[in-house]
């Protein structure tokens, strides 16, 4: 009978145990049931084999454990998974077969199931045959009595399950990543931090000694601009390492088209690339190194520069998504770069824009009182003299005070032309200018050129008595200057001026109108009784 029990050079003690003799045992031994017990006997091996091609067919490993923690079962699974015959594990004990370390590890959960206790774990195991993230399940067996004299175990192999949950946790810690660095870029627009936080960032995600950035300068050679680095580095980037005529040409040959270059071993790849030499110059045993290009017009690209990991102590057998990854920042650095070049550019011409408005300020403030002068006396003029003239009129009208007017006139100008040329004439009227500008104290009094050798004063809150007194100074003043005009056979006749005053309170009954044509016609008068005399309208 034991013929048909698979595994029975070692006669496990766990299919004895279900053995018809055993099930039947308190069957009475009378010949009428021998052939029932036969008959039984034969369906319970048939049940046993079905059960057996079950247990081993499972994708799962199914062991029985003794209470001497030696194995009675092992199902095929199980000793595929530790490459074991079946006399190598039946009777054996779990240490001898898991072996030590993972024997260690699986201790208290053995000691608990053979106390009686189901129990249910997940670990990483250390088999002698590998390391394996398992599933546990240990039931205990109890014998008659109710005691412990064994456990089943049910171990799953979740290696790949797990390996792949994990793929999966770091696809996303990848993918948040890089979500950060594009979201930070878009926070700053200052390449500096942008810089400062993808190196940082690359270098705390991929767990590597250094990270850099290289850019190259006009002169095509390259200059680092951003590095960060484990202590671990015993050497420095030099930066004048970099600077070698010729740098970007050589690295675009290699780097142009966007190819990435992950270097396991500097030792053995030092002279294939551009740089690799000088990374291997700073102690770097393995690198990754990745343009950063910059999109050009018709479909071509611009090598800025290259983004740089190395590790200083140990080789290290790169992942394509570590290089992926270090794909994805420099796309973006390349972003942040063109960003910022366009923000300077806008900020240099909003720099320009401001200056030239500045500039057109000044201009126009110049203008402005270019529009008010006279250019040759550069006094007020003519525009600018009935403005003020208006303005004072109305408010010396709402505050009821007195408004004078001087108009004067230089003597016999025509023949002071015709004697020293024009261009004399005009020094002199400058002249006249200054002087009489010299008279006038009061800031709100305002001197005008009314026209040719004309001149007024407009003097606001002035009675005529104190109009009258300054006129009566700006003739003397410019008797006092003795610039001869001409000269008759009797005398010499100096330069004077005739003056008209006037003043009135504003009010309904006069207009600004009756107050210019009374001086005026007090000028006239003047000129009519002698010249080089004021007259005080009445
Ligand atoms: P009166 O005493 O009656 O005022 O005689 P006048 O010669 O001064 O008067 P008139 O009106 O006959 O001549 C004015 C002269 O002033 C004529 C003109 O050429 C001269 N004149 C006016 N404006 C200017 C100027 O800007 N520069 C020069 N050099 N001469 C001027
Ligand atoms: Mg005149
Ligand atoms: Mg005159």
């Amino acid at each position: 009978m034991t013929k048909a029990l698979p595994g029975k050079h070692n006669t496990p003690r766990f299919w004895n145990e279900i053995t018809p003799d055993a099930v039947d045992a308190n069957l009475p031994p009378t010949a009428w049931r021998h052939e029932a017990t036969v008959n039984k006997q034969i369906q319970v091996y048939a049940q046993l084999h079905l059960l057996q091609l079950l247990m081993d067919a499972l994708p799962v490993c199914i062991s029985y454990i003794d209470q001497n923690r030696c194995y009675q079962y092992a199902n095929t699974t199980y000793q595929a998974w530790f490459g074991l015959k079946p006399e190598e594990i039946y009777g054996q004990p779990i240490e001898r077969v898991i072996g030590t370390e993972a024997y260690q590890k699986a201790k208290a959960n053995i000691d608990r199931a053979l106390a009686g206790e189901h129990v249910v774990y997940e670990s990483v195991m250390p088999y002698t045959a590998g390391h394996r993230y398992v599933q546990g399940t240990l039931v205990p067996d109890y014998n008659v009595e109710g005691k412990v004299q064994g456990y089943f175990a049910l171990t799953q192999d979740l290696s790949d399950r797990k390996a792949a949950e994990l793929a999966l946790e770091r696809k996303a810690e990848r993918e948040h990543t890089l979500w950060q660095i594009p979201q930070r870029i878009r926070q700053t627009l200052d390449l500096q931090s942008i810089l400062a936080t993808a190196t940082e960032e690359v270098q705390r995600y991929l767990g590597v000694d250094r990270t850099l950035i290289l850019q190259f300068t006009a002169d095509h050679t390259g200059t680092i601009i951003q590095s960060t680095t484990q202590s671990n580095c015993p050497i420095a980037p030099d930066s004048r390492q970099w600077q070698a005529e010729g740098l970007r040409q050589l690295c675009h040959r290699h780097y142009g088209q966007g190819t990435v270059r992950a270097i396991p071993d500097l030792d053995v790849e030092v002279n294939d690339f551009c740089i690799n030499h000088w990374i291997a110059l700073m102690a770097a045993k393995s690198a990754i190194v990745v343009p950063i290009l910059q999109p050009q017009p018709r479909g071509a690209s611009n090598l800025w520069g290259l983004l740089i990991i190395q590790t200083c102590t140990t080789y290290r057998q790169w992942e394509s998504g570590e290089a992926e990854l270090l794909e994805q920042v420099a796309d973006q650095l390349a972003i942040a770069v063109q960003q910022a070049d366009l923000l300077a550019q806008v900020q240099c011409q909003a720099q320009q824009l401001s200056a030239t408005n500045q500039a057109l300020e000044q201009a126009n403030q110049r203008l402005n009182e270019l529009s008010h002068r006279d250019a040759l006396t550069q006094l007020a003029n003519r525009r600018y003299f009935d403005t003020v003239l208006q303005r004072e009129w109305k408010q010396m009208a709402r505050s009821r005070l007195p408004l004078s007017l001087i108009m004067f006139d230089v003597d016999y100008f025509k023949q002071f032309n015709d004697r020293h040329g024009h261009p004399a004439g005009d020094d002199c009227l400058v002249t006249v200018a200054q002087t009489s500008q010299q008279v006038i104290n009061r800031a709100t009094d305002v001197l005008a050129r009314y026209g040719g050798e004309e001149f007024a004063v407009i003097l606001p809150q002035t009675n005529l008595a104190g109009a009258a007194s300054l006129a009566e100074a700006i003739r003397t003043s410019i008797r006092n200057l003795n610039i001869v005009n001409f000269e008759t056979a009797t005398e010499t006749v100096h330069v004077t001026v005739s003056l008209g005053v006037a003043c009135q309170i504003p009010n309904r009954n006069t207009s600004l109108q009756t107050l210019i044509a009374a001086a005026d016609e007090a000028l006239y008068q003047a000129k009519q009784t002698g010249r080089n005399r004021t007259v005080c309208s009445e």
